[in-house]
């Protein structure tokens, strides 16, 4: 655990993004940075609970509660309050093989099953997955990782989605020769691909 007072002394802090009325004008990233300090003290926020609801990723009445693929977050917090990021994306590689996109995109449970919700506002957690997968291609963490033997089988997976995704990941680890299926998007006049008057 980091720091074991954080979650009194700190206030839930999120990332700023740019409003939806501009970023509707480009396809350019909305998701702005938050310093690296700020990040720390986020991180500080996580109270390691013995019981971290956070991870679980159980179904409660059809709904999922806690992170679905069981993503090692209070290790990964405690890592950042620390400033250990390459350590953190290595404990968040062990569960997750796009963190770049499930730190955009998922509607983080896990935040809604964060014990210290109970009280006070959540631990950021999403905004801490997003930075540490960040601060990997910053640094030049995230290289190509082939497998060292062929299998010689070959694997098609219908779907680039993140499920699509990470199964070829996991499927190439493996050693199979895997081809990534994807229907073709026929282009759409819209008015965002406009420039911007
Ligand atoms: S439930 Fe919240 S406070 Fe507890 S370990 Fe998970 S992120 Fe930290």
């Amino acid at each position: 655990m980091g720091k074991p007072t954080g979650f009194m002394e700190y206030l839930r802090e999120v990332a700023q993004e740019v409003a939806p009325s501009d970023r509707i004008r480009n396809w350019d990233e909305f998701h702005l940075p938050m310093p690296e300090d700020n990040l720390r003290t986020q991180g500080a926020r996580c109270m390691d609970c013995g019981t971290p609801f956070c991870h679980t990723g159980i179904t409660i009445s059809g709904m999922a509660s806690g992170c679905p693929i069981n993503n090692l977050i209070p290790e990964w917090n405690d890592l950042v309050y620390r400033g250990l990021w390459q350590e953190a994306l290595e404990r968040l590689h062990k569960t997750n093989n796009f963190p770049e996109f499930t730190g955009r995109v998922c509607p983080a449970p896990c935040e809604g099953s964060c014990v210290l919700g109970i009280t006070s506002p959540p631990v950021t957690i999403k905004n801490i997955e997003y930075s540490i997968a960040e601060k990997g291609w910053e640094s030049g963490w995230i290289t190509p990782n082939p497998p060292q033997q062929r299998t010689g089988k070959k694997v098609a997976v219908i779907g680039s989605g993140p499920a699509g995704l990470a199964a070829a990941a996991q499927l190439n680890s493996a050693g199979h020769w895997v081809t990534v299926y994807e229907r073709p998007i026929a282009p759409v006049a819209c008015s965002c691909m406009a420039s911007p008057t």
